[in-house]
């Protein structure tokens, strides 16, 4: 199956999508990831991306897409994939549409109140990704998983995550309309525990197949 994960910055579409690339067994595509990579790496694209990451504000289209299309014709998306933090906007749905075939885009829906402070708390592991929250790692420093070290990301300060917010509120939320009408939108109340939305999610997928 060919899955889309959709939701505001913060909703918990990473945390979700380990989860359920591991049931699934499906390559987890984060974009997100991808810029973080090549930042990281020091290469022209990384170099490009990290001016409109820092800022809170999408890479354009061109490179995003040309990167994400690149990535799915890689043989282990040959059986499915799940993309997480693509398409953020129409124009990267339709080019979407040009290249591959949708068969479910889950929705984690979730109060955009709630979201500055899972932003601003949350922890990531710098070597697999996984995220956390200190609400809940009661002062460990390293990732529960594979012992990696916890970072805070550059962009998850009050100042950017208001502008994610906005760029999510005008360009991304729009793409709940555009998949609702194209009959793949899987809404999924996103409150709760981890394990809570997890069983939403896969209760939803079941059904899907
Ligand atoms: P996204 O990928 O959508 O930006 P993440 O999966 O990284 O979001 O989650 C953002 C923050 O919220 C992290 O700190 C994460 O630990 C936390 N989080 C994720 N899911 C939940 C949940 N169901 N309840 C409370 N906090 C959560
Ligand atoms: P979050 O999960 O918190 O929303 P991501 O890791 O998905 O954050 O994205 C971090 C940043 O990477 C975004 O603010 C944006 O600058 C860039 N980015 C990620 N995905 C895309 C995309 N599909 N189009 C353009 N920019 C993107
Ligand atoms: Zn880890």
């Amino acid at each position: 199956m060919n899955i889309i994960l959709l939701g505001a910055p913060g909703a918990g579409k990473g945390t979700q999508a380990t989860r359920i690339a591991e049931k699934y067994r499906l390559p987890h595509i984060s974009t997100g990831d991808i810029f973080r990579d090549n930042i990281k790496r020091g290469t022209e694209i990384g170099l490009l991306a990290k001016s409109y990451t820092d800022k809170g504000q999408l890479v354009p289209d061109e490179v995003t897409c040309k990167i994400v299309e690149g990535r799915l014709k890689e043989a282990d998306c040959a059986d499915g994939y799940l993309l997480d933090g693509f398409p953020r906007n129409l124009f990267q749905a339709e080019e979407l549409d040009k290249f591959s075939k949708v068969d479910a885009v889950i929705n984690i829906d979730i109060d955009l109140s709630l979201l500055m402070d899972r932003l601003c708390g949350r922890r990531v592991c710098k070597d697999c990704g996984e995220s956390y929250h200190i609400n809940f790692l009661g002062g460990k420093s390293d990732c529960e998983k594979c012992g990696g070290e916890l970072y805070q990301r550059k962009d998850d300060n009050e100042e950017t995550v208001g502008n994610r917010l906005k760029v999510y509120g005008e360009q991304t939320a729009p793409l709940i309309e555009y998949y609702r009408k194209k009959n793949v939108l899987i809404n999924i109340d996103g409150v709760g525990t981890i394990d809570e939305v997890f069983a939403r999610i896969a209760a939803a997928l079941g059904q899907a197949k």
